[in-house]
């Protein structure tokens, strides 16, 4: 089994682009990130056997922070391996988040927040009109382990246009009754 991947398993796993490939790099059908991501897939699937039957849709890069997207149904088992994302992450060197392909706002959210809860996602608007996207995360400092929050940010803008503001339910809590 090998992965099906934005190009050619061949090419990804060489190192090199055949004609056609090369041809929709060039005309944007695939991107930079989507090659990058290919041969990090490619690689590690010699001995991740997750990443074996698992079908990569897109990646998209900002900063070196890598957003990969799958087919939806392989991500039971994409998250059942623990030390997947951290494979994927030295291989591409830079903070890597797996998430469904496809799917709403909302369920894109909960795969990159994932193991963390998200309780609530809300569209807000800034008093100069820009939208953003709030969401609310446990107070539980356990619950809403994030990492990096400026890389997950503009990862995320980068992958789906969201700009996203984080807050706590306590945090909600304290402006309401304030
Ligand atoms: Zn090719």
């Amino acid at each position: 089994m090998q992965p099906k991947l934005p190009i050619c398993f061949f090419d990804a796993k060489t190192g090199m682009l055949c004609g056609n490939c090369e041809a929709r790099l060039a005309r944007g059908e695939v991107t930079q990130a989507d090659v990058e991501a290919s041969r990090a897939v490619a690689q590690l699937s010699d001995r991740v056997v997750e990443l074996q039957k698992a079908t990569l849709k897109k990646a998209s890069e900002v900063n070196g922070s890598y957003v990969l997207e799958f087919d939806r149904s392989d991500m039971p088992a994409l998250r059942g391996n623990p030390l997947l994302v951290e494979e994927l992450e030295n291989a591409l060197k830079g903070r890597v988040w797996v998430v469904g392909a496809g799917g709403n706002d909302r369920k894109f959210l909960e795969d990159v927040f994932f193991p963390a809860k998200v309780l609530t996602v809300n569209t807000v608007y800034l008093p100069d009109g820009e939208k953003k996207t709030k969401v609310i995360v446990p107070a539980r400092r356990s619950e809403r382990r994030v990492g990096d929050f400026d890389k997950l940010r503009a990862a995320v803008k980068g992958a789906r246009g969201i700009d996203l503001l984080m807050e706590t339910e306590r945090e909600v809590a304290a402006s309401l009754y304030s």
